[in-house]
């Protein structure tokens, strides 16, 4: 008979086995990528940067490289751009110079300050070139949690913390602190500070974090 402990890893092994995974992203500062697409090694994401990046990632050859370039100081591009929906469509899924920049933007406002007070985000749907109408068509909104941290602790705090332009709180349940995910939008020219909730993964939503 075996033995369900031996065999059923421990909370404390998975959330490892998670941020291993996390910790292994490989990251090329944008310096290197600038030099390799000869633009100004500023090491600053602009206009020209963002648009080279773009063009670069139309070319598989290039996309790889591309693809590893840092956002910010601990996301790297390829964190938003991975998408199972857009690889069974058979979508490339890559932004364009103004996504770019909005990616840029939700990393330096929301992914940093939340991996700064909580520890490393898992990035779970960001870019989505095929839901235009939605924040994340945009390259302004991310789904991501924090392994090992319940999702409304860190939806409280980005709510009494941060700037930003929508939070919800997504399939929350009540008696499960790891049900869920948290999405969250930033735009530099708007902050809504809409705070919503939904018990699923779309409508309805309500007003509010669960108190
Ligand atoms: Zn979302």
């Amino acid at each position: 008979m075996t033995d369900p402990a031996e065999t059923s890893p421990s909370r404390a092994q998975v959330r490892g086995a998670i941020l291993r995974i996390i910790e292994r992203k490989t990251m090329t500062p944008l310096v290197d990528i600038q030099r390799r697409l000869a633009v100004t090694e500023d090491g600053k994401w602009g206009p020209q940067t963002a648009r080279a990046v773009a063009k670069a990632l139309l070319i598989p050859s290039e996309r790889a490289i591309v693809l590893d370039v840092a956002l910010s100081p601990n996301f790297v591009l390829r964190e938003f751009t991975t998408s199972a929906t857009a690889k069974a469509r058979g979508l490339s899924n890559m932004p364009n110079a103004a996504q770019l920049l909005a990616l840029v933007a939700w990393c330096e406002n929301i992914g940093e300050p939340v991996r700064a007070q909580f520890g490393p985000v898992r990035v779970t749907s960001g870019y989505r070139c095929f839901t235009p109408d939605s924040q994340h068509g945009a390259g302004e909104a991310a789904d991501f949690e924090v392994p090992g941290v319940a999702n409304i602790t860190v939806a409280r705090w980005i709510r009494d913390n941060l700037t930003f332009d929508q939070l919800i709180l997504e399939a929350w349940k009540a008696n499960d602190p790891n049900a869920g995910w948290v999405h969250c939008s930033y735009r530099r020219d708007r902050a809504r500070k809409s705070v919503l909730r939904t018990p699923t993964g779309g409508a309805p939503y309500y007003a509010g974090l669960p108190s």
